[in-house]
């Protein structure tokens, strides 16, 4: 079944599945109407199976997802923690030695490094802060960059390939990168790194298009 308020008076419209997507006169005033797209049935059962909001009906947020930190990069963020605590330590050591000279070089080079690991962990925060897809029913959207709010989109009828890619380590820590193409163009138009879980975001954006 598929219902709309007439243009004209405003009365509802109501007319089988095969006529969503069609030109239908109101019953009450005659007025020519285009009817909303009657809900896919197979996508239905997608979203259904997944406990997802439905894909017709107003748009509504599903899924936000921004790049993980630490389980995209283990070892580089451990090389931080590394550089910090040694850092660290370099500066106590220094302040607690009350001899001149190699204490005081020890102390500085340790405040150092240690301010370099957390400018640089702050940067990669930033980073991951200020990329994100926003699923909702109807559409992905990539954001990225925290000044510049670069977006692209694709519209979820028109998606035609969901790819996930993922190195040996990356399947291990369950992060990936995730690429949307539509039928629009060729080739990959969003794609986006580090994402958890990538293989359950795919899952939700496949019940949400065509497939087959
Ligand atoms: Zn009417």
């Amino acid at each position: 079944m598929v219902r709309k308020a007439c243009d004209n008076c405003n009365k509802i419209i109501q007319v089988g599945d095969e006529l969503g997507g069609q030109k239908v006169a109101c019953e009450a005033c005659g007025d020519i109407n285009l009817m909303p797209d009657a809900p896919d049935p197979s996508r239905a059962s997608r979203t259904d199976a997944l406990g997802l909001p439905p894909d017709h009906g107003p748009e509504q947020a599903v899924l936000l997802v921004r790049p993980a930190m630490v389980r995209a990069r283990p070892l580089v963020f451990f090389a931080h923690l590394v550089a910090l605590v040694a850092g660290l330590a370099g500066v106590v050591f220094g302040l607690l030695t009350s001899a001149a000279g190699f204490p005081i070089v020890a102390a500085v080079a340790g405040g150092l490094v240690a301010l370099v690991a957390v400018g640089s962990l702050g940067v990669w925060k930033i980073k991951t802060l200020s990329a994100a897809l926003e699923i909702t029913n109807k559409r992905t959207v990539h954001r990225k960059g925290l000044l510049s709010k670069a977006t692209s989109e694709v519209v979820h009828d028109n998606i035609r390939n969901v790819q996930v890619t993922q190195s040996f380590w990356e399947r291990i820590w369950r992060v990936g990168t995730l690429g949307l193409s539509s039928s629009g163009q060729d080739g990959i138009e969003i794609e986006i790194a580090d994402i958890p879980d990538p293989e359950r975001v795919r899952k939700i954006i496949d019940a949400y298009r065509p497939l087959g």
